[in-house]
């Protein structure tokens, strides 16, 4: 059957091709991707094609943005959506504007005593209901590795779940999802960091302190590991990997695992955390 979408696919990706060497280099810039099949890695391409013809990437003095950076960018926003049916998940923005550094942002925190804290925070990323997607340009480039950070992946994560209303760590979950099973996992997981913290604010966490900020945090954050370190989600957390398995519909721990069953010295971390061939 012919279909008018299908057909405006097609022209966008004729139009624009990328070629073989330069998806080689987004390849190799990005370990995260290693170990996707070759159906996965076309259609992931063709994403990220996409993703640069429907989002305007803005680039401030201070960033060089070339075909490469622009494509590495893409594929990792794609990757999220990799297995889902392909509609508008990012229809929430049209926009990413690229900072050539960290960018002060005004924070807000109500204490245990009700007090709201303000400060200047320097901040790597922001998502904005029904605005642009913020991103530090270092952050970017930091991106990309099995390494437990990923800030596309982050920030991204953040408009997924405004696609249901305001960032509440909830978003729009599949039909053979429960939200009670998506609430209980990511609740029980989320008090058990901040109990950590707040019986020691040092802790040395599983995860990124950071998730313990808030429930659109936790999710955010855990949606990065989930990708870039996922034996450590799902050492620590493992009902929360079971739910993102099930939201993002893909399985980044089982491909780690080959790639680590096939080379047994593939990114295998230290006690701290840290790959070992990272650099
Ligand atoms: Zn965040």
């Amino acid at each position: 059957m012919w279909s008018l979408r299908a057909w405006r696919r097609r022209r966008i990706l004729a139009r624009h091709p990328i070629s073989p060497a330069t998806w080689a280099a987004v390849r190799q810039h990005l370990p995260l991707l290693d170990g996707l099949d070759e159906t996965e890695d076309q259609r992931l391409r063709e994403r990220a094609q996409l993703f640069l013809h429907h989002k305007h990437l803005t680039a401030l003095p201070g960033v060089e943005l070339d075909e490469l950076a622009r494509l590495t960018l893409a594929a990792q926003a794609e990757l999220p959506l990799l297995h889902l049916a392909e509609r508008d998940w990012y229809r929430g923005f049209h926009e990413i504007v690229l900072y050539p550094d960290d960018f002060l942002s005004p924070q807000r925190h109500r204490d245990a005593s009700g007090v709201v804290h303000e400060w200047d925070a320097a901040h790597s990323g922001e998502a904005w209901q029904q605005g642009p997607v913020i991103l530090a340009w270092p952050g970017v480039q930091a991106s990309g590795d099995w390494d437990a950070y990923n800030l596309v992946i982050h920030e991204l994560a953040h408009k997924l779940d405004m696609l249901g209303g305001d960032a509440n760590g909830l978003p729009p979950l599949h039909r053979d999802m429960r939200v009670s099973d998506w609430a209980s996992a990511m609740q029980s997981a989320y008090d058990r960091l901040n109990a950590q913290l707040d019986a020691n604010p040092a802790a040395d966490t599983a995860i990124d302190p950071y998730a313990a900020e808030d429930p659109a945090e936790f999710f955010a954050v855990t949606s990065e590991y989930f990708f870039s370190a996922p034996d450590l989600l799902a050492a620590a957390f493992p009902a929360v990997y079971a739910q993102l398995k099930l939201f993002y519909r893909q399985d980044p721990l089982a491909r780690l695992q080959r790639l680590q069953t096939a080379h047994p010295d593939y990114r295998t971390r230290t006690n701290e955390g840290h790959c070992t061939t990272n650099g």
